[in-house]
């Protein structure tokens, strides 16, 4: 408690505060000891292409298996991370972790598919990330041209010459760049047309309640036809049905992601994924049939 600066000072730490904050410390621990005891695992999750319902990518996105908590979500602990800078070496194992999955699958003879990698402001702007990126293709073997990285506008929009520069950067070396969460953000996308980028990820909010929010599908159906024109490719989050489905693939949606084609799961649990649209006429149809 706060003493001697009058009455109200020690009324500045409540009990509820000192809580919050030996819960952010404890939590800063356990997230460095966990970098050192391998305690990070990445899900992935299919992207398809919505015509032919074939896998043509992966999504890695990042847990936490606390030892006490459980499977701790992204949400729960990346601020954390990114404020106290931990993130960038997190980061870099996801970056490593993800290039390592991407060979092994080709290693057991499946086709290669291309490895989304969601990137953070503090890990985009730190300087370095161009080079930690080039030693990590080095080290692991992996084709740049199967990399991608998913950036934010708003993280864009934080410091637009560095970002750009950057982007030219990672672009140069053949690597993909995508915006996710496209829409939650305030940039147009004439803007967009600026930044070397080939693909845009729809927000999954817009995606929610089409095809019956008629402003959503609106919205929705003048982002796909914008973004085709300008030739970059479009990946809906976060399609959970049929409905859904169809309505991006009739508005000319060339990709998708989402709980109607597969969840996040550990690597093991993949192999499955690329039997989608190539029907095997010894699995069960609804097992290996794509969207219909
Ligand atoms: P995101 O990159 O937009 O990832 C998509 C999120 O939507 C994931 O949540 C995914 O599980 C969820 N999702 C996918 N399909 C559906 C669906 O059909 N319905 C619903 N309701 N949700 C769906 P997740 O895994 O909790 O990740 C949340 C966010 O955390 C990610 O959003 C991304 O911004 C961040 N994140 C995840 N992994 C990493 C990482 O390795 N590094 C950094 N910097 N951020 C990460
Ligand atoms: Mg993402
Ligand atoms: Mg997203
Ligand atoms: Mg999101």
């Amino acid at each position: 408690r706060a003493k001697g600066q009058g009455g109200n000072a020690c009324t500045v730490y409540t009990p509820a505060m000192n809580t919050r904050a030996q819960e952010l410390l404890e939590l800063e621990r356990d997230l460095r000891s966990s970098l050192e005891h391998d305690q990070f695992i990445l899900h992935y999750q299919p992207q398809v292409d919505l015509a032919t319902g074939r896998l043509v990518g992966m999504e890695a996105l990042l847990r936490w298996q606390h030892p006490a908590r459980g499977l701790v979500p992204p949400g729960d602990f990346i601020p954390l991370a990114e404020q106290t800078g931990l993130i960038t070496s997190i980061g870099e194992w996801v970056l490593r972790t993800a290039c390592r999955q991407n060979l092994a699958w080709q290693d057991q003879g499946l086709p290669p598919v291309r490895m989304a990698v969601n990137i953070s402001p503090r890990q985009f702007y730190k300087g370095d990330l161009v080079a930690k990126v080039s030693s990590i293709l080095e080290d692991t073997g992996m084709d740049p041209a199967q990399l991608e990285l998913e950036i934010t506008e708003s993280m864009i929009m934080e410091e637009v010459e560095t970002a750009v520069s950057t982007m030219h950067e990672i672009s140069a070396m053949g690597i993909a760049l995508a915006i996710d969460d496209f829409g939650s953000g305030y940039s147009s996308l004439a803007y967009l047309k600026r930044f070397p980028i080939s693909r845009l990820k729809i927000d999954r909010a817009f995606v929610k309640d089409i095809p019956n929010d008629t402003n959503d599908a609106a919205i929705v159906s003048a982002a796909i036809a914008m973004a085709n024109s300008l030739n970059l490719d479009t990946v809906a989050e976060g399609i959970e049905s049929p409905e859904q489905n169809d309505f991006l693939r009739s508005q000319g949606c060339r990709l998708g992601q989402g709980y109607y084609f597969g969840r996040p799961v550990p690597a093991e649990q993949l192999a499955g994924a690329w039997d989608r649209g190539n029907p095997a006429p010894d699995r069960p149809a609804h097992l290996i049939s794509g969207p219909h």
